[in-house]
């Protein structure tokens, strides 16, 4: 199945990447910008095998020595340029490498394809070393630089690259192939979960995200001794405190909607809004909005170098006291 029979909605950028091949103008610099989890990677590594292919139609043949190098991840024309591990920043030493392997000739399709992702994560250093390869253009090289932030990148880059943005799907697409791949059922939640985009709201099912979820919410919503704060704290500490943040900080927005407008059905988890709407009458809109301002303070502490157990405990704590100040 080509990448657009499987994700349709990159059929677009898919189109206007084709164009370029067709008319023998491919850009020296093309900056793929998009939401984590719409399809970058795919786009960028189907589009770098077509590139590279040495007898390509629309898409690659998959069977010259070119594709299937490439299927192996072992083609010498094909760079990609990554941080060592999620979230660190790319080195300067990455873009120096990159530099002298542009300075021989490419060995299989006399072209080289080099992706840079995410691009944001260059440093100072890499963003001005890589300025000075994009500014000797060299006509053998594509350089594809995927980001979901393209504002952390320096003007100077951006302003050298060609700029294609891949927007999250229409959800009626997004559901329907959260379906092919078994997910129709949680699809809904999924995609809220990972704002919309279907390759994340995949990744997220297959991390058993809407078990946890279920079961932080029990925990969460059920809080009603002093005591517990702690133990739930410590229960979950090992799991990603921002994740936590996060769905907290979701519940709570949709409990200020349900309070609002009780019929609202135009939530961000329409599967627990039976479950909310008991809270969202017991709850003043006032204490609700205390409570989220202390959650977004709390999820802009988490960058910080902070004791997560503590900050999560802290919130809990602080969501006990705001059911608390409404019973006496
Ligand atoms: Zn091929």
């Amino acid at each position: 199945m080509s990448l657009i029979d499987d994700m349709n909605w990159l059929a677009p950028q898919w189109h206007s990447l084709s164009a370029y091949v067709n008319s023998g103008r491919v850009p020296q610099a093309l900056l793929m910008v998009g939401r984590e989890g719409v399809g970058k990677s795919a786009l960028a590594e189907t589009f770098s095998k077509r590139l590279l292919c040495r007898s390509p139609q629309e898409f690659a043949c998959s069977e010259c020595v070119s594709c299937r190098l490439f299927e192996a991840k072992t083609h010498p024309d094909f760079l990609r340029i990554e941080p060592e591990e999620p979230g660190k920043a790319i080195p300067v030493e990455a873009i120096r490498g990159l530099k002298a392997n542009l300075a021989l000739k490419p060995q299989y399709s006399g072209r080289r394809v080099v992706l840079i992702s995410p691009a944001h994560h260059m440093n100072v250093s890499s963003a001005n070393s890589l300025l000075k390869t994009l500014e000797e253009p060299d006509e053998h090289t594509s350089l594809l630089l995927l980001t979901d932030s393209p504002e952390s990148l320096p003007a100077t880059i951006l302003s050298r690259c060609q700029r294609m943005d891949i927007p999250v799907p229409e959800r009626d697409l997004a559901l329907a192939w959260l379906a092919k791949q078994g997910l129709a059922e949680n699809g809904p939640v999924l995609l809220a979960l990972a704002r919309g985009t279907p390759i994340r709201a995949l990744s997220l099912a297959n991390d058993g995200m809407i078990e946890k979820r279920e079961e932080f919410f029990t925990a969460w919503v059920g809080l009603t001794q002093r005591g517990e704060p702690a133990t739930v704290a410590e229960k979950w500490s090992k799991f990603t405190c921002e994740t936590l943040v996060e769905w907290m900080i979701s519940w709570t927005m949709d409990l200020i909607r349900l309070k609002s407008a009780p019929q609202n059905r135009a939530l961000d988890n329409p599967d627990l809004a039976e479950r909310l709407l008991h809270p969202a009458k017991t709850l003043n809109l006032r204490c609700l909005f205390d409570y989220l301002d202390r959650l977004n303070a709390g999820r802009k502490m988490l960058s910080g170098q902070i004791n997560r157990q503590l900050l999560l405990e802290e919130m809990l704590i602080l969501w006990l006291r705001s059911q608390c100040r409404v019973k006496t």
